[in-house]
């Protein structure tokens, strides 16, 4: 029961594992009947001079025109000299809050079963401004650079979400009294924000700290706000709490309702092509994509089918402890469905 006008949604099913986890992400949406139409988007083999990255305009241009979007991972060779995908696509894009819910799962046990918090990393500048030089041989510098603009609109966003979501508070993560300009900027302008929100609870919490409160116990945190880099870290840790980066899910905001959802993990060369790949994570990315649709039904059914599969424990993938493969994980969501 295809309907008459499907939504065009762009997928960049990327590299390594990315093309296997599509597929599970097609089947499942397809199962339930998600009234969308995949148009598939595929980086280049060489560098396109109008994007400088094996990212093509024509890719950016499908993003830019359907606004909505699911990401694979994409590989990125360390040293080659040419701009990150991951990062082109933020940038030119202008993706400027990554959004991590991280969530203990219904009826799989891991040290915690009460993590319920959702890290906004600031996606755009801080340590990953592309500007690194050699200053002499042996020296080299690295900009991080920190704008009140951007620190103002992840704070809005973050405020906003906790707001929207019925949350209680939001803790801006820092290293303020050692970069004292970088991120005093950033607090100060989170402050700033919060201002705005009385109804929410505000606090600031040193990066080195927040490390030590999360593995003791992650109930004390909500909502986190935080520069670039240390997003970077914090939502992996935080994937970790949880059961892994098979399982979380998260979602690049931009300006003008720009959404691209994508997994937190990479493209897993060790297990490429060995259908042994967890598609949960892309799947709840694809989840929270649809809830920024406003097809939160269909969202709702998705995730159920997801929990359901994996509390049930029958089909589990290798990553979980299970024996399952991708296909048969698949199949039992969608059997579900
Ligand atoms: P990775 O996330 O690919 O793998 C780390 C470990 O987690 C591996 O053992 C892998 O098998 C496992 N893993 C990851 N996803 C899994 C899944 N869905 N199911 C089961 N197991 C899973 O990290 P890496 O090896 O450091 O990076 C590989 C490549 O991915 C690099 O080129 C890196 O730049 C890129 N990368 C891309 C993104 C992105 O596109 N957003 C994010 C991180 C890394």
């Amino acid at each position: 029961s295809s309907p008459a006008h499907p939504i065009p949604v762009t997928l960049f099913p990327g590299d390594g594992i990315g093309p296997e986890i599509s597929d599970s992400v097609k089947q499942v949406f397809t199962a339930a009947d998600v009234p969308i139409k995949w148009e598939e988007q595929y980086v280049g083999n060489e560098i396109d001079l109008r994007t400088r990255s094996f990212l093509t305009w024509e890719n950016l241009e499908s993003m830019k025109k359907n606004k909505y979007g699911l990401k694979g991972p994409m590989a990125t060779p360390i040293g080659k000299g040419f701009r990150s995908l991951n990062l082109t696509l933020r940038k030119e894009l202008n993706l400027y809050a990554n959004v991590r819910p991280c969530f203990s799962l219904p009826g799989y046990k891991t040290k915690y079963d009460n993590v319920d918090l959702v890290t906004i990393r600031e996606n755009t500048e801080g340590e990953y401004s592309g500007l690194e030089h050699v200053v002499v041989k042996g020296v080299v510098e690295s900009l991080k650079i920190i704008t009140r603009h951007a620190s103002l609109r992840v704070a809005e966003h973050a405020f906003r979400y906790a707001k929207e979501h019925g949350r209680e508070r939001v803790s801006a993560i820092h290293k303020a009294n050692i970069m004292q300009k970088t991120d005093g900027l950033f607090l100060k302008c989170c402050k700033e924000v919060s201002e705005k929100y009385p109804e929410i609870k505000y606090e600031e919490v040193v990066i080195d700290n927040c490390c030590v409160m999360l593995v003791q116990d992650p109930s004390l945190f909500d909502v986190l706000v935080m520069p670039n880099l240390y997003g970077d870290i914090i939502s992996d840790l935080c994937a970790g709490l949880i059961g892994g980066l098979g399982l979380t899910p998260s979602c690049n905001v931009g300006e003008g309702g720009i959404v691209l959802a994508e997994a937190v993990h990479g493209s897993a060369p060790d297990i490429v092509g060995e259908n042994k790949a967890n598609p949960t994570a892309l799947l709840l990315s694809g989840v929270t994509l649809l809830r920024h649709m406003d097809l939160e039904d269909k969202a709702d059914r998705i995730q159920e089918a997801v929990f359901k599969t994996i509390a049930e424990g029958k089909y589990r993938t290798w990553d979980l402890g299970g024996k399952s493969t991708t296909t048969d994980f698949t199949k039992a969501i969608c059997d579900h469905l």
